[in-house]
């Protein structure tokens, strides 16, 4: 028998197995005083996470503290229960469980994480490069979005969900994938739309909520990012840039570049798409975005200090912003030569 079939080492990385949804509702419904957390730089699926679980866990009794960096956003202001996000206090305080939502990483936690004393941590996400911190972990990263991991644990465990939670569920499964157009979108997130419709979702009313409500600013920031877009590599590599300049130009906030990287992926021909942001203290905030598997944009930005996705990634690069545009460039065009 060749050594190889013999070698006791496993030739596929050893997974963690996740703890059961049982335990995790158990752990929730024991708790009194819960924080619900998620990551910097909030999305949809950050949000509507937090304040599905959130209100699910008010409904039960709970004493529910809900902690975001810089508040809720504006343009996540309709969002049922949006009024329960702040930012946390300077001072620790403690609660009997602490729960991380779509947060690839503790760092990614931002202020907030140093404000919770717990006992108890849970961590739910969907992103493949989680390194499993916290006591009760979940990653599933075939769900597209958080959203989506939390409707299977509610609905499975019998856990509030009414019109508000839903509507906040689909915020995060909307938004995480595109409006149900994404390659991770599987038929049960469509089964898991319909379902939360039939709890009440008003579908036309969210999505123009979500995609028909931004502020002109937005729309001029798109113009001036159309302005220094560039293809490489035959075209399959698009990018354009943010300077701090521009931004405070602008007035822009940081949440209204959100999305805007789908005007470079949605180009033919193109598979990696970048967006490339200024950042105070000398640092770039990097976004990818690909339409190939062959491209995993997620492991190009891992070499760079940040994670995600194979499809959607991201990392802030230290370095100004023409270093950060060279090397991180120069790193997708050997990628996106060597794969196709
Ligand atoms: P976005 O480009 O929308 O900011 O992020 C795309 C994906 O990459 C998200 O799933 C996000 O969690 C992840 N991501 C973005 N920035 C970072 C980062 O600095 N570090 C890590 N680990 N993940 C990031
Ligand atoms: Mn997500």
């Amino acid at each position: 028998m060749p050594t190889s079939e013999i070698s006791a080492e496993p030739t596929e990385p050893v997974v963690a197995a996740n703890s059961s949804f049982s335990a995790i509702a158990a752990a929730l419904r024991s708790a009194q005083t819960v924080v619900v957390l998620s990551h910097v730089r909030p999305d949809g699926d950050a949000f509507g996470s937090q304040l599905a679980l959130a209100l699910s866990l008010r409904a039960l009794g709970k004493d529910v503290t809900v902690w975001s960096e810089e508040g809720l956003l504006d343009k996540y202001s309709f969002m049922p229960g949006g009024e329960l996000l702040t930012p946390p206090p300077a001072e620790a305080q403690t609660f009997d469980l602490a729960v991380a939502l779509d947060t690839a990483v503790p760092n990614r936690l931002g202020v907030a994480a140093d404000a919770v004393r717990a006992d108890t941590w849970i961590n739910i996400d969907h992103h493949p490069t989680n390194p499993r911190y916290g006591d009760l972990v979940y990653i599933d990263s075939t769900a597209p979005a958080t959203g989506q991991i939390l409707f299977e644990l509610l609905h499975d465990q019998q856990l509030p969900i009414d019109a508000a939670i839903a509507e906040n569920l689909f915020v995060a499964i909307s938004t995480d994938t595109g409006s149900f157009q994404y390659p991770n979108t599987t038929a049960r997130t469509f089964e898991i739309g319909a379902e939360l419709l039939k709890c009440g979702v008003d579908v036309g009313r969210v999505s123009q909520l979500l995609y028909e409500s931004y502020p002109r600013r937005r729309v001029e920031l798109l113009r001036e990012l159309l302005g220094t877009m560039r293809f490489q590599a035959d075209g399959r590599v698009a990018s354009f840039s943010l300077s701090l300049a521009v931004a405070s130009r602008l007035g822009v906030l940081p949440e209204d570049n959100e999305g805007l990287i789908d005007h470079l992926r949605a180009v033919q021909g193109v598979v990696v798409a970048v967006f490339f942001e200024e950042l105070l203290e000398g640092k770039v905030r990097v976004s990818m975005r690909s339409k190939s598997e062959a491209a995993d944009v997620a492991a190009i930005c891992q070499r760079f200090g940040g994670g995600g996705h194979k499809l959607a990634a991201g990392a802030r690069v230290r370095g100004t912003l023409a270093e950060v545009e060279q090397r991180v460039l120069e790193a997708i065009c050997d990628v996106v030569n060597c794969n196709s």
